[in-house]
C-alpha cells in the first residue's frame, strides 16, 4: 500500500468524470482500504464500487448534511477509523460537497491525504487552445441571470482565462450573457470530456451562441480580457535613449535598443529623435 492507512487519515480520493477506466490503482486501492466512504450521493458511488468490487462501508455527505456529516466522519476519525471522502465524479470540494469537513478535520489535526484523478475543468482547459499559463477556475455562475450578470461585470477585465461550469440546460443562456456582458472574444464549449463523445467547440462567443442544441455535460472556457496596447510616448523613449546615450552609449545604438524595446519603428524614433 503506497500509504500509511495506520495512520488515522481523511483521503479527498478523486474519482472518474465519465470514463471508469481512469480510476488509478491507487484510487481503488484506497477505497478498499479505508473504513468509511463518505459519498455525495451513494447511488453513484455504489456503480463506482461494483465495478471495482469494492465493499467498503459506504456513508453519505452532500451539501444539505455537511455540517452533521461533517461531526459523524470526525467521531470516526476519533475512533482511529480512516475515512475517503469521494463526490459523484472528479475530485471533491471542486464545485462539490468537502469543504465543512476539510476546514473541520484539518483543525483538529488529523492527517489529510489526496488521491489524484480528473477533473472537468483542467482536462477542457489543457485542450482548449486557449492560455494556460495563468487561469481562474470559477466553477458555476450563479443561477439567477441577474446575479450572473453582476458576476459576469466583476469579471469582464479579467486578463487570463476563466473556466465556468455549466449545466447543458442553461449553456446556452449562459453564453449569450457572457457575449452580453464579456463583448465578443474567443471561447471554448468542452463536452462529454473523457467519454465516447468527447467534443471541443472552439470559436467565438458570437459563433458558440449560434449552436442550436449543446448536450451532454460541459465546461466553458473563454479568453481573458486582451492587454490593451500601451501608448508609447516619443518624448519618453527620446528621454531613455538620452540616459542610455549619457551612460555611454552610441546614439543609434540607444535608438535601436529602445525601439526594440518597446517595439516600435527605429527609423520612425530616430525621425522623432533628430527632428524634436
Ligand atoms: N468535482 C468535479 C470536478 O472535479 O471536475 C465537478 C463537479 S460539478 C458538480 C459538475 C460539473 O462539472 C458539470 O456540470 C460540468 O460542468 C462539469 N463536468 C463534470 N464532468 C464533465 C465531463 N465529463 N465533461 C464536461 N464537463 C464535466
Amino acid at each position: 500500500m503506497s500509504q500509511n492507512l495506520n495512520k488515522v487519515t481523511l483521503f479527498l480520493v478523486a474519482t472518474p468524470i465519465g470514463n471508469l477506466s481512469e480510476a488509478s490503482p491507487r484510487v481503488i486501492e484506497t477505497l478498499k482500504n479505508v473504513d468509511i466512504i463518505a459519498c455525495e450521493d451513494t447511488r453513484n458511488t455504489l456503480k463506482l464500487l461494483t465495478h471495482f468490487d469494492i465493499h467498503t462501508r459506504m456513508i453519505s455527505y452532500h451539501k444539505f448534511n455537511e455540517e452533521k456529516a461533517s461531526q459523524d466522519i470526525i467521531a470516526f476519525l476519533d475512533e482511529g477509523k480512516s475515512v475517503a471522502l469521494v463526490s459523484d465524479a472528479g475530485y471533491p470540494l471542486i464545485s462539490d460537497p468537502g469543504y465543512t469537513l476539510v476546514n473541520e478535520v484539518a483543525a483538529k489535526g488529523y492527517t489529510i491525504n489526496t488521491v489524484s484523478g480528473p477533473n472537468a475543468a483542467l482536462n477542457a482547459l489543457v485542450a482548449s487552445g486557449l492560455n494556460t499559463n495563468h487561469y481562474l477556475f470559477y466553477g458555476f455562475l450563479n443561477s439567477k441571470p441577474s446575479a450572473a450578470r453582476k458576476e459576469l461585470r466583476d469579471l469582464k477585465d479579467f486578463p487570463y482565462t476563466m473556466i465556468f461550469y455549466e449545466a447543458p440546460h442553461r449553456i446556452t443562456k449562459t453564453l449569450r450573457l457572457c457575449l452580453e456582458e464579456l463583448g465578443n472574444r474567443r471561447a471554448v464549449v468542452a463536452r462529454e470530456l473523457t467519454k465516447l463523445h468527447e467534443e471541443y467547440l472552439r470559436g467565438t462567443l458570437e459563433e458558440l451562441c449560434e449552436i442550436e442544441s449543446l448536450k451532454g455535460e460541459i465546461v466553458l472556457l473563454i479568453e481573458g480580457k486582451e492587454k490593451e496596447e500601451v501608448e508609447v510616448d516619443f518624448n519618453d523613449l527620446k528621454e531613455e535613449v538620452d540616459e542610455l546615450v549619457k551612460e555611454g552609449m552610441k546614439k543609434k545604438e540607444a535608438i535601436s535598443q529602445v525601439a526594440s524595446q518597446y517595439k516600435v519603428s527605429k527609423n520612425d524614433l530616430y525621425d522623432f529623435y533628430h527632428k524634436s
